[in-house]
């Protein structure tokens, strides 16, 4: 039988406590993985941990050859360190996984059986999520639906970055180096063959979230600046609407004044306009300014992130059991 490579890529920022459980739940699925002839290996990324994350993840790669570790120079945040783990993968498919456990590792043969039906992307959509609290359930939901209708980029609902894929998606989105990194946006714009597989989002493994709502604020907002122009577009719209109402206002108050001679009134309707306007002036300043500030982040072409430890897999055996 011939064997294909699987790596399974792991962000991981301050998770030390959840690793050891979610390590041993990897092998298990890798070991079964190795009968149907797919050669498996994990890839850590540790982003930074300030916990013992890396010296956890040090002895996880010494008791196993199949774990392959690297070290961010400083924490670049998930998506730059699912970057730079997939960019590791050298040949193969790539599943990426969140450290936490959240995911359950148990579906990736699943992911793995479509994969070989000719998938290139199969991503989880979680039916449930279970230990989140709603108002983070109705945000997130509110947020994909926005997304699907402002951006032309298909992306799919309900679906984080829990996926396989294979070895044409990943050459693929690894020409994506774009710095506002949306990578849920970013799989969508890859295309291929997408499939979806329904999953129960499970609670944390240990320790909580790292993302407070001031993070997903700007998480939601750099999904909409990254993937649509849409919010300039809008600017125009009530530009166009604005001076079409003040026109017809003006008429009118020339009209008034020609027949009645009306005497000069009306303060608090021009502090009203004026008031009005300058707000709508500066919220549409500022949204140009979003997108300038991306484009200079852009113009700047730093690296996505800086390898401060690269430390290979071992050897991953490549004879049938
Ligand atoms: N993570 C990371 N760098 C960060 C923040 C998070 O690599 O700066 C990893 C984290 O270790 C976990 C995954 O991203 O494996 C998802 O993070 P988290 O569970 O905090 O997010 P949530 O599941 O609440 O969306
Ligand atoms: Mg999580």
């Amino acid at each position: 039988m011939s064997h294909e490579r699987l790596t399974i890529v792991v962000a991981a920022f301050n998770e030390a406590d959840a690793l050891p459980v979610l390590h041993r739940r990897i092998l298990d699925v890798l070991d079964g993985l190795r009968g149907d002839g797919i050669d498996g290996g994990v890839l850590y990324v540790d982003d930074g941990s300030r916990d013992p994350t890396w010296p956890v993840l040090q002895e996880l790669a010494a008791a196993d050859a199949r774990v392959a570790l690297v070290r961010l120079s400083r924490n670049f945040g998930k998506e730059a360190a699912l970057t730079a783990g997939l960019d590791l993968v050298e040949e193969g498919a790539a599943v990426i996984l969140d450290a936490d456990g959240q995911d359950p590792p148990e579906l990736i043969p699943r992911f793995v059986a479509l994969w070989r039906e000719g998938h290139d992307d199969v991503y989880g959509t979680r039916t449930e999520r279970e230990g989140e609290t709603w108002l983070k359930r109705a945000s997130a939901h509110l947020f994909y639906r926005v997304m699907l209708r402002l951006s032309k980029t298909p992306i799919p609902v309900d679906t984080g970055d829990f996926r396989l894929l294979s070895p044409r998606a990943l050459a693929a989105l690894r020409q994506l180096r774009e710095r506002h990194r949306f990578m849920k946006g970013l799989f969508g714009w890859v295309g291929f063959n997408r499939i979806a597989v329904p999953y129960q989002r499970d609670a944390r493994l240990a320790g909580h979230s790292k993302f407070n709502f001031w993070r997903l604020w700007n998480f939601a907002l750099e999904g909409v600046t990254s993937f649509s122009t849409a919010p300039l577009r809008l600017a125009t719209y009530v530009g166009l609407g604005t001076a079409l109402m003040a026109f017809l206002y003006a008429l009118w108050i020339v009209i008034k004044a020609l027949i009645w001679r009306d005497p000069v009134a009306g303060w608090p309707t021009m502090m009203a306009v004026i008031l009005f306007l300058g707000g709508m002036q500066l919220i549409a300043l500022g949204l140009i300014g979003e997108y300038l500030g991306r484009l200079y982040e852009e113009s700047k072409q730093r690296p996505l992130y800086l390898v401060d430890t690269w430390l290979p897999a071992r050897g991953v055996s490549s004879k049938p059991v």
